[in-house]
């Protein structure tokens, strides 16, 4: 099977230094993560789970992807300000999914009150994976890639996209385990990545627009965070481009102990007015402990300050809207140029709604008769929460005819293409092994309702598993951080 290493063989002594050397490295260039069981010590950190070679990665696919970015954020951007696509894909979700109601009365509370902030700024990841379905192997898969993997949208994150910070000193270790291992490397093969670089831009773009010189960033944060390192790289980004502008963690208690918003709207953290609120937290349900959290929610989300994502923003991130986006005719709705729609499209899988109605039911059979086609998707984020497999079909035979079903997405399964890696992570085994990548592309995007102010695309993210992990996520432990070797 394919590997970075083609026809080089370690030795088993070799390899054990090798990963020895590695795991320092990645220290060295910031690749790091908290330890699990102390993850409040700022001391006490480790090497984030990683490939110990890069991927290959088809040209092609990262290049139809990275070029892809920036219309799928124009799509999601004109998506997020259609009040009435949100109302017709959120109506049937938030009759049984607390969470995303919670959500959506935000949502709606700002727009009855009026937008003081016409701003948005999304920090977004778009992940894809490589599917196998026409794919085309040749008589010698081991040395190659098959012809017509096709590139297949997993989902659009549009609130706390992570790992932006610490992948950008992974490309160095990368290139060290190759050469160290003997793996002869094209120009070009390796490319460039520094995604907290255009992340940080963004959000000092964002403070830009404010304009009020001594307004601050608020980074919104849980109080223990195992990932902290990949945020303080984007504040030391900050730093580094514009020193002038402070950053300060804070999280929904300090907020609700020190937070003011004043009759202008504008949100202070005691003294200090904040321009832009990044929130790198209160994605999830169990990050609101009381209604007080989700009430600090909505004072920050009615504030002058602009949000990283406003919640309009938040909301299209939904796994909901991805399928509602995949019927076909909503593409034409939001982008005018055919070429791009289709480019688009071609990057959906198969996504069924599980409303109360004929559609619902037939998707509900389809995957209990064949549940390793189908993957059963919640609102929520950072891996975890999908259900595959005969898993998935007990539960769905169990909440059949009940308004439950709602809550949920059914999703295509994609098939990616297997190549060999060695991951490294507590507790597993580091041979070679056959593993699956998942592609993310990071971008910035800045507008209003009928103003585009930035859209870019900034970097990458690969992310690589064992084949035989039906999740993702590196925090949830499945996942490791990885490095594309372009074929
Ligand atoms: P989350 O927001 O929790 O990350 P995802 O949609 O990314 O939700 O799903 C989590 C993981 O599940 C992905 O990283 C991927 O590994 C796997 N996954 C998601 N959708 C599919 C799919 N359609 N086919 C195969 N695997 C999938
Ligand atoms: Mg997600
Ligand atoms: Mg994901």
């Amino acid at each position: 099977m394919a590997s970075a290493l083609g026809s080089v063989v370690l030795s088993e002594e070799k390899l054990k230094t090798l990963i020895h050397r590695a795991k320092q490295w990645a220290l060295l260039y910031g690749v790091q993560m908290r330890k699990a069981e102390d993850p409040s010590n700022p001391a006490t950190v480790d090497f984030a789970p990683m490939t110990l070679f890069p991927s290959l990665l088809p040209r092609a696919i990262f290049e139809e992807a990275k070029s892809l970015q920036i219309h799928f954020q124009r799509l999601m951007h004109r998506a997020a300000h259609d009040h009435a696509f949100l109302v017709n894909c959120f109506k049937t979700v938030i009759q049984v999914d607390e969470f995303t109601r919670k959500m959506w009365e935000i949502y709606l509370e700002v727009q009855k009150q009026g937008l003081v902030q016409p701003l948005s700024l999304g920090l977004f990841r778009n992940d894809f994976m490589m599917d196998t379905k026409k794919a085309r192997f040749g008589k010698n898969p081991s040395h190659e890639v098959p012809d017509g993997l096709e590139l297949k949208q997993i989902e659009f994150n549009a609130i706390a996209s992570s790992f932006g910070g610490l992948i950008c000193g992974q490309l160095p270790v990368h290139r060290q385990t190759l050469a160290s291992a003997g793996v002869e490397v094209k120009d070009g093969q390796l490319p460039e990545n520094k995604p907290a670089r255009g992340l940080a831009a963004g959000l000092l773009k964002a403070w830009e627009h404010y304009n009020v010189k001594n307004a601050v960033i608020l980074f919104l944060v849980s109080q223990v965070e195992r990932n902290s390192q990949d945020q303080v790289w984007l504040e030391c980004q900050i730093f580094e481009q514009n020193p002038a502008v402070h950053v300060v963690f804070a999280t929904f208690q300090d907020l609700i102990q020190k937070g003011t918003l004043n009759e202008d709207r504008k949100l202070f953290l005691e003294y200090e007015e904040i321009a832009v609120i990044y929130f790198r937290y209160g994605y999830v349900p169990n990050n609101y402990t009381t209604e007080k959290d989700y009430n600090i929610r909505l004072t920050m989300e009615l504030s002058r300050a602009i949000k990283c994502p406003s919640i309009h923003y938040q909301l299209v991130g939904c796994k909901k809207v991805q399928q509602e986006l995949a019927r076909p005719g909503v593409l034409e709705h939001f982008i005018q140029d055919p070429s791009i729609v289709s480019r688009i499209r071609a990057t959906f899988a198969g996504q069924y709604s599980l409303d109360m109605d004929s559609e619902g039911n037939k998707a509900v059979e389809m995957a209990i008769s064949s549940p390793s086609n189908y993957v059963l998707k919640p609102q929520r984020e950072g891996g975890g929460n999908n259900l595959y497999g005969e898993e998935m079909k007990n539960y769905l035979i169990k909440i059949r005819n009940s308004e439950e079903r709602q809550a949920y997405i059914l999703m295509e399964r994609i098939h990616p293409w297997q190549q060999k890696n060695h991951l490294l992570k507590l507790g597993m085994d580091p041979s070679l092994q056959n593993v699956v990548s998942e592609i993310g592309i990071y971008g910035v995007c800045l507008g209003s309702a009928d103003q585009e102010i930035c859209n870019v695309q900034v970097g990458h993210l690969l992310r690589t598993k064992s084949s035989s992990d039906n999740e993702g996520g590196i925090v949830a432990g499945f996942a490791t951080v990885d490095t594309p070797l372009l074929v």
